[in-house]
């Protein structure tokens, strides 16, 4: 068995070492340090950069940041060159199992080796965009964390929410059309979408989905645009089964996140205990006040407010959801004068599904929408901080990274690092950003701009030195 460990150890040291550089193992009471010198720190909060600060890792941890050098003879140094270090980034809101092209199919002709695959390389995908901390927000269990928390595979930190929790004929409803109530489906036998009917079934899913290794509950509480049977206007779920969504989350220390377009919706998760709303299209001020007195977030992914998505082939080929996507738009158009109005904390959320090359684009291209839409420093808030007090709600013991803060540049903040050539805060397109959508170039694997991506200490991408 020892023997056989030590193979496999080696199988994959030797997969990684591609990508995987600087890692040489210290002496066991030695923690490795790195040093960063003369960078310009983004620190995840403040508009200020530390102009030719220092940073000092151990082991996977941040131990001192300084706006002079710091001393640290064991170091390996990493000199910055003037460039921006920044926290990695985070994504709020992926589904990186879901590979589509559509829900149906993915029902009727996908096993979990189909699924495991596509995430595997989604992950992988994510970590080389810069985030180094990805939600999932329905249709992933604990393995791919397990895999990724265990080196065996290469991605970000992870937080999945087992099955979506939805309601018949919800947004979570991808049986087949003639598929009666209750029935299995492929869906919930790999656990990955779950029918709810009644507040006995959300406490059999909900415990079950953290038994399986999900860090918070996704409960589907509105319907969708391009999806079969649900208008987006939908108000599925009474407030019995999301208050015991709630109730089961807080058995586990953690939360819920739902998805909430229309304002009743929203306004009634909040009044149950949500504290993350997903999309949130219908956001106002009144909406504002009340997430402020709950210490609830947002989390909206900007393409739905991209003209070309009534162009889009999903929804332009298919009338009923074109015209759920107008009356969606026409509802939805105060969102973003609302948020400037009115903020609350807004995490970063993309909800691609599909391929990873299309959701490379979409991810790219979700960084450029914020910075049209927010500017630089929203976006970068949006990017780091926001989505680390996010991914923090999942409380002491269920949470799987507890040892430091994410999303932040402070001592004793994860080791979670990207170096950028440029000021983000001038030029916000050196995070890698792409300003097409549908018939964009492929994206590369990493934009050339992020020069260093560390993620828990360890180095993934280095084109520094
Ligand atoms: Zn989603």
């Amino acid at each position: 068995m020892i023997a056989r460990r030590t193979i496999l150890t080696r199988l994959v040291l030797v997969v990684c070492s591609a990508i995987i550089t600087g890692t040489a193992v210290a002496a066991e009471d030695e923690p490795r340090q790195v040093l960063f010198t003369n960078v310009n720190i983004f620190n995840g909060t403040d508009e200020k950069l530390t102009e030719g600060g220092s940073v000092l890792v151990e082991g996977n941890l941040i131990k001192a940041v300084s706006a002079d050098a710091i001393e640290a003879p064991a170091a390996e140094v990493i000199d910055g060159g003037g460039r921006t270090l920044t926290p990695g980034f985070i994504e709020t809101h992926a589904h990186l199992m879901l590979m589509g092209p559509s829900l149906s199919a993915m029902e009727s002709g996908a096993t979990w080796e189909d699924f495991g695959i596509h995430a595997t390389r989604m992950a992988e995908m994510y970590l080389m965009q810069g985030f180094t901390t990805v939600r999932d927000a329905g249709g992933a269990n604990g393995g791919l964390r397990r895999a990724i928390d265990a080196r065996q595979i290469v991605g970000p930190r992870y937080y999945p929410s087992g099955a979506f929790l939805g309601t018949r004929g919800g947004h979570a409803d991808f049986a087949a059309y003639t598929s009666p109530p209750g029935e299995s489906t492929n869906f919930s036998r790999l656990n990955m979408a779950q029918e709810v009917s009644g507040v006995d079934d959300v406490y059999k899913y909900g415990r079950n989905n953290f038994r399986m290794g999900a860090t918070q509950l996704k409960f589907m509480q509105s319907g969708g645009v391009v999806s079969a049977f649900d208008p987006w206007q939908l108000l599925a779920g009474s407030q019995e089964e999301i208050e015991a969504a709630v109730q089961v989350a807080n058995e586990y220390g953690s939360y819920v996140m739902a998805h909430s377009y229309r304002k009743e919706a929203i306004m009634n998760a909040l009044n149950a205990g949500v504290k993350t709303i997903e999309h949130g299209f219908s956001f106002d001020c009144e909406i504002s006040k009340l997430m402020k007195e709950k210490g609830a977030y947002i989390t909206t992914n900007l393409t739905a407010f991209d003209p070309g998505l009534l162009d889009i082939p999903a929804v332009k080929n298919q009338p009923s959801s074109l015209a759920k996507a107008k009356s969606a738009s026409a509802t939805f158009e105060n969102y973003i004068p609302n948020m400037k109005k009115c903020p609350v904390p807004r995490g970063f959320q993309t909800d691609c599904v599909g391929s990873v090359e299309a959701c490379n684009i979409q991810v790219a291209y979700e960084k450029h929408l914020n910075n049209e839409f927010f500017g630089p420093y929203q976006s970068m808030v949006t990017l780091t901080s926001v989505g680390g007090e996010i991914a923090a709600l999942s409380g002491d013991f269920t949470n799987p990274y507890t040892e430091g803060k994410l999303g932040v540049i402070e001592e004793g903040a994860y080791a979670d690092i990207l170096l950028l050539d440029g000021n983000p805060l001038e030029d916000f397109s050196v995070v890698g950003t792409g300003d097409q959508w549908f018939g964009a170039d492929p994206r590369p694997e990493s934009p050339d701009t992020i020069r260093m991506i560390m993620k828990d200490g360890v180095i993934y991408k280095n084109t520094v030195n």
